[in-house]
């Protein structure tokens, strides 16, 4: 059945005021499934002024209210779940079980900020005189534009929806066009739970014009984003002309250091699987792997076998293991990362070619002995291309580790505890796993340093974001 994705504007699911519309596509077979509403001007400024109203009305509600009700969009999210799973794979290409587990991670995020929402506590503070009373409150900061991605196209939208909703703001989102219809569900669930319609409003169409008439709109008080860093500088700067808060997860291009000492066969598995997670689409995936002299060839060994042994297909087949990229943009990326490496003399070990021509497959791709000069050591590669070089002293390992303007997500595998702690202090990244893969659950915090970013998409940090400080001091009449 073909999708048909419309828009959420007050209240009302409808096309955008043009009656255009925009074309989605299976990657797995590159035919169309269905379609997107594409929104006009008047239709987000339709979208902002029910944002406005929205806010006025839910930030009235309690928190204990609020979570009751983000609590029963997390329970529809977990009822719809093999639904929206299948339509976030015909439309984003991941295998069927990773859709479902994103599925289940947003019931979780949703019930995390449920809670964390009630929390918003603000202090008491004591007075110099006598009879006066300090108070600092925390505030809802107002309605919110959030602009989320298609390689996770719940995921990314729910930390925003979830932070913002518990705290009393309201959201204009604008939802990745090429994977709109699981982001549509996401937003329909929320909906259905209870949110007032006019809090919770969904566009898509050009990014670019949406994000220059949401991000200096007077009504809109914050900017969320999440996408490549060239774009998030972009929307940052004009956020900052308007004096509005922003929070930036932005690209990363994640160090992986196997020291000598470490489970070999652990950070094999480990970081191969997570290398080629979702096809390698993931801003916290292992992408530069530094591996020390004496378990280079063992490490490099299993992991091109583990690439090769990986399924990839369409992701309804449960077979496979990795499924199409999203688009042709990216295969075409893959090409040019793989041509460059070769030029610069890096060893293919596997793969390197798009597979077939049908839907945008590309084989699992091992480089080793890969130059600092190539591009694939320097750009995020956003998908399945490892590049493996060997280091002999640790302090090589952490220099290269922190080289990039990048500082999202930073692995280690070592069975000791000074280095482990070295890692920890010296890598220069928002967040560092040692040993297992640990990043993202609801409860811990998600953000980067230097160019990927600020601002924290989850733990109590999350929260922070969205409220503002209001200090009240009263003296007795
Ligand atoms: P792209 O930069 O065109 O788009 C990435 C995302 O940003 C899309 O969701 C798009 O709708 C949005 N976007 C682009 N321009 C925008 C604007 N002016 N205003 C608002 N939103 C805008 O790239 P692409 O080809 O779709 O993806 C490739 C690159 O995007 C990758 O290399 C990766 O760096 C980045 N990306 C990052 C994440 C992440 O999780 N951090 C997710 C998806 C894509």
């Amino acid at each position: 059945m073909d999708l048909d994705v419309s828009l959420h504007i007050a209240g009302s699911w409808r096309q955008g005021g043009a009656g255009e519309s925009l074309p989605i596509l299976n990657p797995a077979t590159g035919e169309s499934i269905g379609r997107v509403a594409v929104a006009t001007r008047s239709d987000l400024d339709e979208a902002l002024a029910a944002a406005e109203r929205g806010f006025s009305a839910w930030r009235k509600v309690s928190a204990f209210e609020r979570g009751k009700v983000l609590r029963r969009a997390a329970s529809l999210m977990r009822e719809r779940t093999e639904a929206i799973a299948r339509t976030m794979t015909r439309e984003q290409g991941k295998p069927l079980a990773e859709a479902r587990i994103e599925t289940g991670v947003a019931a979780d995020i949703i019930e995390w900020f449920a809670e964390e929402g009630r929390r918003a506590y603000g202090r008491v503070i004591p007075a110099r005189a006598e009879g006066v009373l300090q108070i600092v409150v925390r505030e809802p900061v107002g309605p919110v534009a959030a602009f989320t991605p298609w390689n996770f196209p719940i995921n990314q939208a729910v930390r925003k929806i979830s932070a913002a909703l518990c705290t009393g703001c309201s959201v204009v989102l604008k939802g990745p066009e090429d994977t709109p219809a699981s982001c549509a569900e996401l937003v329909r669930a929320f909906l259905d739970a209870g949110v007032p319609p006019d809090a919770l409003g969904l566009v898509y169409g050009d990014p670019a014009a949406i994000s220059g008439h949401l991000i200096p709109h007077p009504v809109i008080r914050k900017i969320t984003f999440t996408g490549s860093t060239a774009v998030g500088k972009e929307l940052a700067a004009l956020a900052g002309r308007h004096m509005k808060r922003a929070t930036m997860e932005l690209g990363g291009h994640a160090p992986a250091i196997v020291f000598d000492d470490a489970d070999v066969d652990q950070a094999v598995r480990v970081l191969s699987a997570n290398k080629y997670r979702n096809a390698g689409q993931v801003c916290v995936a292992p992408t530069r792997f530094l591996v020390q002299e004496s378990v280079y060839d063992r490490f490099v060994d299993g992991f091109i076998a583990a690439s090769k042994g990986l399924v990839v297909g369409d992701g309804l087949d449960p077979d496979t293991q990795m499924g199409p990229l999203v688009h042709g943009r990216r295969v075409e990326a893959m090409e040019a990362f793989v041509a460059d490496a070769e030029a610069k003399g890096a060893r293919l070990m596997t793969g390197g070619k798009r597979i077939g021509n049908r839907g945008h497959f590309f084989e699992p791709t091992v480089f080793t002995d890969v130059p600092y000069d190539a591009r694939i050591m320097n750009e995020e590669p956003f998908g399945p291309i490892a590049a493996i070089r060997r280091f002999s002293a640790d302090d090589e390992a952490l220099s290269e580790a922190n080289r990039l303007p990048y500082g999202l997500a930073a692995y280690a595998y070592t069975r000791s505890g000074a280095r482990a702690t070295r890692v920890g202090a010296g890598v220069e990244a928002g967040m560092v796993s040692i040993n297992h893969h640990g990043i993202a659950l609801p409860e811990t915090p998600f953000g980067g340093v230097k160019e990927s970013g600020y601002g924290s998409e989850g733990g109590s940090e999350a929260i922070e974001a969205y409220l503002t400080t209001k200090f009240v001091t009263q003296a007795s009449a």
